[in-house]
């Protein structure tokens, strides 16, 4: 079993004493109260590198946290260990049996899922075990109308890419808490295809990474293609050959994998129905990749379209259909283009990459796979201040819980308030 640190709970009985010595003497960042209703406490964490402390007062004389108090006193109250599978290690741990407190996990703050070890099993701490809900994303299809359009959010199944690599300069001591790593320094993902239903036909905006990847890359990526794109079709009562148009907003694999598909032993296009829309610079680039970016662009991936004669080519920003628009972002790579979807006076953006999580909703927390970052932060700024002005409907298409919402923005801060 693989556990991390995750915090340190302390029962607090005098909050102002308690405040006065780890916020101002050891000059502690302490992060705002958060009430648990359910557990009749108030939570106040403490970051301290890629763990925490938490102060807990009681609320209630029902509080746990009070009645502990009572008996012993302020002091260590637990500690949390993360775990990456909360079910299998209740499992591990029933099979030797060590006593618990709970059988199975329960609901924690924020999403989480938790269970208590018994203090007796653990020689005098109280042990609880977390699973942070970022561990596993949230994979689901749906739709809503949007003017004359119908969006819906697919999927082609879970990622993980090195945390470090998606948020580029920024520290981790900045995103690390927000966002878990796993022990391999991985941040959860998912892959979120767009798809539009219009009189003019289906349209499918980026498609994923695919099932053509060998073990060892799957591995690195930790892909799993038996939840990929063909089970969100099906949810969609859809199917590959239902797709008539394939938009690229770039030819990276997790953009554009699934394009083809190996089928007897040979690389067909994965939609064979479809025409597939790509920008030809982009194209170029693709086929001409350096040492950089050769790791992103997979020949397999798209090289093999091209004798079915199913590529349109385009170049510079315009309408593709009516009520889908491209515009060059670049910055990610030269050519990465973001797609505006628009109808019956609204506005959707699928930003591809520019912000691929909520997460990245700050100006300058750009990944480092960007080849030209100042450009992404140039094009990015403007993107998202619109984007709040002007009430856009924003598509992430790496975020592992939230596939699409409005950015607001209160006393500086920027939020998501999530529609799908
Ligand atoms: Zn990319
Ligand atoms: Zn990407």
């Amino acid at each position: 079993m693989k556990a991390f640190l995750d915090h340190v709970g302390i029962a607090v009985q005098d909050v102002p004493a308690a405040l006065a010595f780890y916020r101002d003497t050891l000059g502690l960042e302490v992060e705002e109260a958060e009430e648990v209703a359910s557990q009749h406490v108030r939570a106040r964490f403490i970051p301290v590198g890629d763990s925490a402390l938490e102060l807990l007062e009681a609320t209630s004389e029902q509080s746990a946290v009070a009645r502990f108090v009572a008996k012993r006193g302020p002091g260590l109250h637990h500690v949390t260990l993360r775990v990456e599978d909360i079910h299998a290690a209740l499992a591990h741990l029933k099979a030797r049996g060590v006593r618990l407190v709970d059988d199975s996990p329960r609901q924690g703050a924020e999403g989480a899922l938790v269970a208590f070890i018994h203090p007796s099993a653990a020689h005098g701490v109280l042990v609880e075990l977390t699973q942070r809900p970022s561990s596993r994303p949230t994979l689901e299809v749906k739709s809503l109308a949007f003017g004359d359009l119908q969006l819906t959010t697919l999927h082609d199944g879970p990622f993980r890419l090195d945390g470090g690599a998606m948020f580029g300069v920024v520290p981790k001591a900045l995103w690390g808490r927000k966002v878990p790593t796993d022990d391999r320094n991985r941040i959860q993902m998912a892959m979120r295809p767009l798809l539009v239903e219009a009189d003019w036909g289906r349209m499918i905006i980026d498609c994923g990474a695919g099932d053509k990847m060998d073990r060892k890359s799957r591995d690195i990526y930790a892909l799993d293609p038996d939840h990929g794109l063909g089970e969100a079709l099906t949810a969609a009562g859809l199917s590959a050959e239902s797709i008539d148009f394939a938009l690229a907003t770039h030819l990276h694999f997790d953009h554009f994998g699934a394009a083809t598909v190996r089928r007897d032993g040979t690389l067909v296009p994965r939609f064979p129905n479809a025409r597939y829309i790509i920008r030809g610079a982009e194209w170029e680039d693709a086929t001409h990749p350096n040492e950089r970016n050769r790791a992103s662009y997979l020949q397999e991936d798209f090289v093999p379209l091209q004798p079915f004669g199913v590529i349109d080519f385009f170049d510079g920003d315009l309408t593709i259909k009516p009520g889908i628009r491209v515009e060059r972002s670049g910055g990610h790579t030269p050519q990465h283009q973001i797609v505006y979807v628009q109808s019956g006076g609204r506005t959707a953006v699928f930003p591809s990459d520019i912000i691929p999580t909520t997460a990245h909703l700050q100006d300058a927390w750009v990944t480092g796979y960007d080849l030209f970052p100042l450009d992404s932060l140039a094009f990015k700024k403007r993107l998202i201040r619109d984007a709040i002005d002007r009430e856009y409907l924003v598509f992430f298409e790496h975020d592992p819980h939230v596939a699409a919402g409005y950015i607001r923005e209160r006393d500086g801060k920027r939020f998501v308030e999530a529609v799908l």
